[in-house]
């Protein structure tokens, strides 16, 4: 499809990017206005579902990914209070493969960003501008322009936000205020595996589950590397932000948990921390020719570990809509909500769930606790199935309704 001006996006995170990718694999221009000096990421791991190489596959990312990325012997999760294992998910077990296709993987998301960012600069239809901070945009109905901090202003056929959870385009498109924080505080730190003195399973992404907290844990960079993420339920004191008052609280809360677990918060650089939120779900995220996808359209809590793959399966279901739409925005873009505002809700509302669960206590939380470990592989293959079997794309459904398939 030839065209005179660009898709803008704004925004170089994984979401922004694959749409970027995507858009132009269609042969579609793009331009990516990212605010930082520079592109990249924030450097800590991250987990992908084998959902993810649905969309990896199509724009040609799967090989170089899985040469930088691991897989984990299993994803389990344990009792924070006294050690025992709950619930494992043997992700790297040959009938995990075999159900789901792809793999689970852990990588570092600097790693994943550079796949992406090589493969954005080898497109001649993709521009990067770097140090593009967006502060609002126009509509004039057959164009949009954009307009940056500095004063710099870009035009373009239409608008793609994908500037995250604190999305300035959302709040100029919706205008629905802040994304709602639900209380918990995380903190996340990567070190050398050579310096992790505790005994822990290494091979393993770990959730240690308990009462108003959990522990993430898992190896980067072919076990160079360990990530760590310790969440927990904020108090006002928290609230205040200095580090010794973290430190001392974090020692209070996690004063009953396993010893494991005391070892690792001792780990935790406590300067990098973000407050947990999420929104609830909606299902317009365009007008005309401005749309959201992410976590701008749909941030959710981290529990599922879902968010940038869904933000990557929307980069690519969006440009396929465009590419179909043939220059009608406002139809591509909401076939592009139609396709994916369901999908995108269920992981917001299971995640809100299973954060509860991880953080129950009392008979609850024994209550949750039999109900995981009574399940079979097979069970949790099922329950698994609707995320981790991907999204189809709107040319398969609409090739799947041509011939009365499912
Ligand atoms: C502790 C934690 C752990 C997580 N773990 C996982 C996990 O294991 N797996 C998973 O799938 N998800 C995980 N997530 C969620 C994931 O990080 C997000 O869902 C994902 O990063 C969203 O991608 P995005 O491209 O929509 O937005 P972002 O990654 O936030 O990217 C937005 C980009 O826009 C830029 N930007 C912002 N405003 C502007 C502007 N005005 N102008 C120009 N540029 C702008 C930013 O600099 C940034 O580069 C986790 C989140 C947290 C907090």
């Amino acid at each position: 499809m030839a065209q005179r001006d660009p898709v803008i996006i704004v925004g170089g995170g994984l979401g922004g990017l694959t749409a970027a990718l995507a858009l132009a694999r269609h042969g579609i221009s793009v331009r990516v206005l990212e605010g930082a000096p520079q592109f990249g990421a924030i450097g800590y791991g991250i987990q992908f579902g084998p959902n993810v190489f649905h969309a990896f596959e199509p724009l040609g990312l799967r090989h170089e990914v899985l040469q930088r990325a691991d897989t984990p012997s299993a994803v389990i999760m344990l009792d924070a209070l006294n050690g025992a294992e709950v619930i494992r998910i043997p992700t790297g077990q040959p009938e995990f493969r075999a159900r789901f296709t792809y793999p689970y993987i852990i990588i570092h998301r600097v790693d994943l960003h550079d796949v992406l960012l090589d493969a954005c600069r080898r497109q001649p239809l993709v521009t990067l501008e770097p140090d593009a901070m967006v502060k609002f945009f126009r509509d004039r109905g057959d164009a949009i322009a954009v307009t940056t901090e500095d004063g710099r202003t870009f035009e373009g056929v239409a608008l793609i936000g994908a500037d995250g959870i604190r999305s300035r385009t959302r709040a100029q498109l919706i205008n629905d205020g802040d994304p709602s924080p639900n209380g918990f505080m995380a903190f996340r730190s990567i070190v050398p595996m050579a310096d992790v003195a505790c005994d822990v399973q290494r091979d393993v992404v770990a959730l240690w589950a308990g009462p108003g907290f959990h522990i993430v844990h898992y190896p980067l960079r072919h076990g160079a590397l360990f990530n760590i993420v310790a969440v927990f339920r904020r108090s006002a004191q928290s609230e205040r932000g200095a580090v010794g008052a973290y430190r001392a609280e974090l020692e209070q809360t996690y004063r009953h948990a396993h010893p494991t677990m005391k070892a690792l918060l001792a780990m935790l650089d406590l300067k990098h921390r973000q407050a947990v939120g999420d929104r609830d779900p909606i299902r317009r995220w365009h007008k005309g020719r401005v749309v959201l996808l992410g976590d701008a359209a749909h941030p959710t809590l981290q529990s599922l570990a879902q968010g940038a793959c869904m933000a990557i399966e929307d980069g690519l279901c969006l440009a396929d809509c465009v590419a179909a739409a043939k220059g009608d925005y406002d139809a591509a873009f909401g076939r592009f909500e139609r396709a994916r505002s369901l999908r995108t809700a269920r992981v917001t509302l299971e995640s809100r769930s299973i954060w509860d669960v991880y953080h129950a206590d009392g008979i609850a939380r024994e209550v949750y606790w039999q109900t995981l470990s009574e399940r079979s592989d097979a069970d949790v293959f099922q329950c698994l199935a609707w995320l981790y079997d991907g999204f189809r794309r709107p040319q398969e459904t609409a090739a799947a309704a041509r011939s009365g398939g499912d």
